[in-house]
Parts: structure tokens; sequence; C-alpha cells
């Protein structure tokens, strides 16, 4: 295996079809920090094609412009644009202040320089992003903060965040800072989350009554409860600052042998507040229910490229396995010489094994 540190030699660009598997941003974010990593150059063509609205949208756009910011040159970095060329050169780590400009996730463009950043620096840099901190279908701060970063963590790779303000569509406005410590991924076998703990949460409003809140709280409460999982509870109600309106609630599972899981039900115009409290407890409780996975869906497709550039094998287990998993697994493959293979079972009670040989 060529190492992610050093320019790998072959100066052919990777060719990457932006349509395949998922068909979106994660194939682009993907590519941007292996091209930072491994220095190799990639054209990719059909850039969110299988998306509503495809090609570049502004939080795709922040992400390729941050790294070419960081280190590289850049064909094709227009807001709808289907085709990108990414040449990267050799940078050094540093301090960076990034803003979205729309509600756009600040945490995806985060991730798409983390390991950049982590595995170059010297010492501990800053990153400041403006954009959204509460997106569908991107990590919700308190998914970052409480389940990536843990993992993170886990492998060697130390950060702090914190959300000085929070970003709801269609407002945006958020803030995530982050302090990103120099490291490299270590690999590890992580087999099963082990014995509950406890169930924590917080549910939140932004610029909303706080009534609010403590309905979506209570509704998870009466869920749980019901759901027969017999664990130790507690969810806060918060009052998040921010510049727009939203409603969340964030509910984490903890395991003995694992690090928590978290769960996010987001608020939206005309949705009940009940509505987004089943969101998050219908998803803690489809994971609880495959019984020794140790990661959640989210997570599974997260830690894949810190464990892919780490030194020796690694492997996990998770309840479902994700589209995204496949994905990242793919682009993954494009750039790094690593065997990933992902066993699924076809009883649906138990876990998936996610193996990096
Ligand atoms: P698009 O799908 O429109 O291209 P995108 O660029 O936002 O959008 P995807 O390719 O769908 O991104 O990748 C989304 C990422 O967000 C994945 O890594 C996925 O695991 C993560 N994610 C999605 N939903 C959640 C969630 N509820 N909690 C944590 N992470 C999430």
């Amino acid at each position: 295996m060529s190492s992610p540190s050093e320019p790998s030699g072959n100066d052919s660009p990777v060719v990457i079809d932006g349509s395949r598997g998922e068909g979106g941003g994660q194939i682009l974010r993907t590519a941007l920090s292996l091209s930072l990593l491994t220095g190799r150059g990639f054209r990719m063509t059909k850039i969110r094609a299988n998306r509503d609205k495809p090609g570049l949208r502004p939080q795709h756009l922040k992400a390729v412009e941050a790294a070419a910011q960081l280190g590289g040159e850049v064909v094709g970095a227009e807001v709808g644009s289907r085709e990108l060329v990414f040449r990267p050169r050799p940078y050094a780590a540093r301090d960076m202040k990034l803003d979205i400009g729309t509600a756009g996730s600040a945490a995806l463009v985060l991730q798409t320089l983390h390991l950049p950043l982590a595995m170059r620096a010297e010492s501990a840099v800053r990153v400041v992003i403006n954009g959204g901190t509460f997106n569908p279908k991107a990590p919700a701060f308190p998914f970052l903060d409480e389940t990536w970063r843990a993992h993170m963590s886990r492998l060697g790779l130390s950060v702090s965040l914190a959300m000085p303000a929070a970003g709801f569509y269609p407002r945006g406005g958020g803030r995530l800072d982050a302090w990103i410590e120099p490291g490299r991924p270590a690999a590890k076998a992580i087999p099963d989350r082990g014995r509950m703990r406890r169930i924590r949460g917080v549910a939140g409003v932004c610029n909303l009554r706080d009534d609010i809140a403590a309905r979506i709280r209570d509704r998870a409460l009466m869920q749980l409860d019901d759901s027969g999982l017999n664990s130790d509870i507690e969810i806060d109600v918060v009052r998040w600052p921010g510049p727009g309106q939203g409603a969340a609630i964030a509910i984490w599972a903890e395991h003995q042998d694992a690090v928590p899981a978290t769960f996010v039900g987001l608020g939206e115009r005309g949705k009940p507040a009940e509505a987004v409290a089943d969101e998050a407890v219908e998803e803690l409780l489809d994971f609880e229910a495959v019984e020794p996975a140790a990661m959640d869906p989210h997570s599974a497709d997260q830690v894949l490229l810190p464990l892919a550039l780490a030194d020796g094998p690694s492997s996990y287990s998770v309840n479902i396995v994700t589209e995204h998993l496949r994905t990242n697994a793919a682009t993954i493959r494009q750039f790094l010489d690593r065997e990933i293979t992902i066993e699924e079972s076809s009883d649906r009670g138990v876990p998936a094994r996610v193996t990096i040989a």
C-alpha cells in the first residue's frame, strides 16, 4: 500500500463516476480527503447525479474550495457543476475559517478536512465553519460531539468541538468550531458494543417556545419506557442560541464497549413535536434490536476512511448496511490498495461485519 502521507508516485488522476452507488456528495468529500492525503488527483464526472438538484450545491462547493485552499487546484468549482478536476499539491495544515453561506452542513465540510489536517498537523489547528449545524441526512451537532468525536478519539485522533450558534434550515447562520490535534488513526477491532449502560439525550429549541422541547422530550421518554429497554434514561431540555428557528432531539445509547450511538429527530414546519421524538426513538430501537452491533449505520460509513488510512487490519460490526457504507468503500478502494469487505447476514437480527484487511 502506498503511504497516505507520501505522494503515491502514480500521476494519473483517479477517474470517479459520481453517479455510482449512493451517488451523493459523500463520494466527492471522500475523494477530496484522499486526494490531499495521497497526492493523487482525480476527475469526477456525473457529480451527485442521483439527486433532485444534481451537481455541486453550496455545501459541496465549500468543501471543494476548502480543499483547494489547503492544497490544490480545481477546475469546475461552481454551483451546479457536474464535472470536476482536482489536482492536489503539497500543503501544511493550518487554521481555517469557512462560511458555507447557506444552511448546508458544516459537519460534512469539517469531516472533509479533518484527516488531511490531523495527519499533517504539527500542533493543534482550529477550524471555524459557518453554516448549518442541524441538517437532515447529515451529522447534527450532538451526533458529531457525542459519537463521531468519540470514535475519532478511540482511534487516536483527538478533536474538541463547540457550537456557539445553532444553524437550522432555511436560515443557517450556525457556527461550528473545531480544534484538531495532530494524530494518525490506529487500526482497531470493534466487534461488540457490550451491555447497555444508560440512555441520555437532549431535546432543544432555537427561538421556539420551551414547551415544544418539553413535548419532544416527554414523548421520547414515554416511547422509550414503553419499549421495554429497561435502562436508566435521562433527557435534558435545552435552548440553543442561533439566528433562526428550529427544534431537535438527540438521544444516545451508551454501551460498555462502544462509543455512544446518537440518534437524531429534526423538527420542521408542520411536523408535530411527537413525530420529531419518534424519529429518533425508532432509529435507536432499530439499533438495539440487533444485539451486539458495535456501530450505528452512520458511524459505520464515517469510521471507514480513518480505519482504511491506519496501518494494519481493522473490523467492526453494524446493525444495518447502508448504500453510503458500500459507496464509501468503493471510493476508498479507488485511492488505497486495501481490501474492504462487508459481510451481511440474511438474518435481520444479526449484525453485518466490516473488515479492512
Ligand atoms: P447529497 O446526498 O444531497 O449529495 P450530502 O452531500 O449531504 O448530500 P451524502 O452523500 O448523502 O451527502 O452523505 C451524508 C453523510 O451524512 C453520510 O456520511 C452519512 O452517514 C451522514 N449522515 C446522514 N444522516 C445522518 C444522521 N442522522 N446522523 C449522523 N450522520 C448522518
